[in-house]
């Protein structure tokens, strides 16, 4: 597998505490890569590291297959487009004025492709209007335009949702899959909304306590998943001994509720356990969630 971006025991300290611990995470090409970790677990240190604003301790990371020591790091760099925290706009500047800024501060001669950018992010249409009267939405795909300008492969959001309406998320959602599918840009998103994240996320690194405790792609993630029924008895004992006879795994939840973790045909049960007198009053089928997963692995109920 190709990736763009592999860390090696970095580590990151300010002052006496350790913001990182020795992260190793690898992105592969093409990837939409979701970093998940409570708050203060390190993923804007790691970020902007990446970014070239901070210098790790010690450890390494390689973006395109330039070591970060190496002086062509400068180049691998160029690749990357990110936001960081906040889209850095002006808000006295239209969208394009924005944009023509942006190609000045790179170097860029001539303005070729800003009409182009202002149209993939849907900011075409809004000439002289100056970005503080703009959406948060707006401001969000304008700061992503801005990102976009220097051609990135690989573009870094941090918290790319954070304050948007639901109308404003699925616009950020079908932005970043249109650029991954129709651009091939790899991204890495970090994220508090986990819900959302795994709309569109190909594989998950999470982060604790500045550590990478589990990478795992999305495909993985899902076979982990463990399908659950679960069911609402009348004579929870009897159900509970056909279970065990039947070594069907299941979890007492309370005095008349049982989780069953196994793809269990109902009617099947619903016989077998009439046979013990024991009726089924309800059940419904439930999935685990990407943040149960989250919740289980580092476990606490703390803020994502
Ligand atoms: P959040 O989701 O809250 O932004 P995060 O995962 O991005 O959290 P970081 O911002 O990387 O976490 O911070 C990691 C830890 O390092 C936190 O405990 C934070 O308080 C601490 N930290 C971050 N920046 C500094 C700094 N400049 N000086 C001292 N401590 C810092």
């Amino acid at each position: 597998m190709e990736y763009v971006l592999e860390t090696h025991n970095l580590e990151k300290k300010y002052g006496r505490f350790k913001a990182l611990d020795g992260v190793n995470l690898q992105i592969p090409k093409g990837a939409i890569y979701g970093l998940i970790g409570r708050n203060g677990a390190g993923k804007t240190t790691l970020i902007r590291i990446i970014c070239g604003l901070q210098k790790p301790i010690s450890g390494a990371y390689k973006l395109y297959g330039v070591f970060n020591d190496r002086k062509e790091i400068v180049t691998s760099r160029k690749r990357i487009g990110a936001i960081i925290e906040t889209p850095s706009i002006c808000l006295d500047m239209t969208a394009e004025e924005n944009l023509k800024e942006q190609y000045k501060v790179m170097g860029n001669p001539s303005y070729d492709g800003i009409e182009e950018l202002l149209k993939l992010v849907e900011l075409d249409k809004t000439g002289k209007k100056t970005a503080k009267h703009f959406s948060l939405g707006m401001k969000q795909r304008l700061g992503i335009a801005i990102a976009l300008a220097g051609n990135p492969d690989l573009l870094i959001l941090d918290e790319p949702i954070n304050g948007l309406d639901p109308e404003g998320i699925i616009e950020i959602r079908e932005l970043i899959l249109k650029l991954n599918k129709e651009k091939g840009i790899t991204f890495l998103i970090s994220s508090h909304y986990l819900d959302e994240l795994s709309k569109i996320a190909t594989c998950y690194g999470i982060i604790e306590k500045g550590k990478i405790v589990k990478e795992i792609s999305s495909k993985e993630l899902e076979n982990n998943f463990k399908k659950k029924v679960q069911i609402n008895v009348k004579n929870i004992k009897e159900c509970v001994r056909y279970l065990e006879e039947e070594k069907i795994p299941y979890k007492v939840i309370s005095e008349d509720t049982i989780d069953i973790y196994k793809n269990v045909n109902v009617s099947e049960l619903v016989i077998e356990l009439s046979k013990r007198n024991c009726t089924i009053n309800s059940f419904k089928e439930k999935e685990e969630t990407l943040e149960n997963y989250f919740l289980n692995l580092v476990g606490g109920e703390d803020n994502v």
